[in-house]
């Protein structure tokens, strides 16, 4: 592997994708073991306890048709996380809106390209192309810096990231969305970038009460998917927050296979056949924890809600 700025790569080990994180100079500065898709995407291949059982979902027919969804989140090939939930509200006739907050500059994954404008160029490609296999709208392009200028500390990231909160506010105003995805605190990696957009968007949406009725909610890997304690604590989420569980067909999934293999700056031939194999093998539900208010007020801290 060769030196560079910001290196993502997938190893498949013991069934888990590892990613490594390097930058700053040093390629392997950090380490972040993921599981971006385990869960959601790779899912649990059977061996694990499945959370639809524990958690008595009730089907209720509401039709996606005339409805929107906003996707926030960090990099162009994030969305893949949610990949088949798009595909399959925009096969129902929802308006589907991904937004790509940064321009994954850093991203030189499978490329010999130096982080910079010629990366950013091939990585709005990708999405775009991404964008049509899942039969969505084209994403909305935000272009902000790779690792949103944390190196410039304070001084720089804080108001580049109020920046980012200014205009997001202004995308949910003309978007009019019914329903808004990102991650939740988990960051699906814990990548800072994924973390926080999240934390943004969640801000913006938090800001004030809508006119029209707008949700909140955090894709995640449910803790039952992960067999690691360690990182279950990192990334995982316990099964009773995911209420909201979306099945998806067939074709969905194979569309969101097709989208993956537009990023091809990013993943290798093997990996993309992995994360196929494990997608095909999975229990086809996407995982959400919904950002939901109480639904009484009250006046001590140690009333359950509920009760
Ligand atoms: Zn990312």
């Amino acid at each position: 592997m060769k030196n560079k700025q910001y290196i993502i790569f997938y190893l498949i080990s013991k069934g888990t994708p590892l990613v490594f994180m390097g930058g700053f100079g040093k390629w392997l500065q950090s380490i972040f073991t993921i599981f971006i898709l385990a869960g959601t995407l790779f899912s649990c291949e059977g061996k694990k306890k499945n959370p639809t059982e524990q958690s008595n979902v009730v089907p209720v027919d509401v039709s996606a048709k005339g409805k929107t969804i906003m996707a926030v989140f960090a990099h162009p090939d994030d969305e893949i996380y949610i990949g088949p939930l798009m595909a399959k509200y925009a096969r129902e006739g929802a308006k589907v809106q991904l937004v790509t907050v940064t321009d994954g500059r850093y991203g030189t994954g499978q490329t010999d390209l130096k982080p910079g404008d010629e990366l950013t160029a091939l990585r709005h490609e990708e999405v775009n192309c991404a964008a049509d296999h899942m039969g969505i709208e084209k994403p909305i392009w935000m272009g902000y810096h790779d690792q949103l200028k944390l190196k410039d500390g304070f001084f720089g990231h804080v108001p580049y990231i109020q920046e980012i909160m200014v205009k997001l506010d202004s995308l949910v105003v003309d978007i009019e969305p019914d329903v808004i995805i990102t991650w939740g605190p988990d960051g699906g990696s814990n990548h800072m970038d994924h973390r926080l957009v999240s934390a943004s968007i969640t801000q913006v949406y938090l800001s004030k009460s809508r006119v029209k009725p707008l949700s909140l909610y955090y894709v995640a890997t449910p803790s039952s998917h992960i067999e690691d304690e360690d990182q279950r604590l990192l990334a995982g989420i316990a099964d009773d927050y995911l209420t909201t569980q979306i099945a998806y067909s067939e074709e969905d999934r194979e569309n969101t296979i097709l989208a993956f293999q537009c990023y091809k700056t990013q993943f290798s031939d093997e990996a993309m056949k992995r994360m196929a194999g494990r997608l095909r093998s999975g229990d086809q539900k996407i995982y959400l924890r919904p950002v939901l208010k109480a639904k009484t007020k009250k006046d001590n801290l140690f009333i359950v809600d509920g009760e």
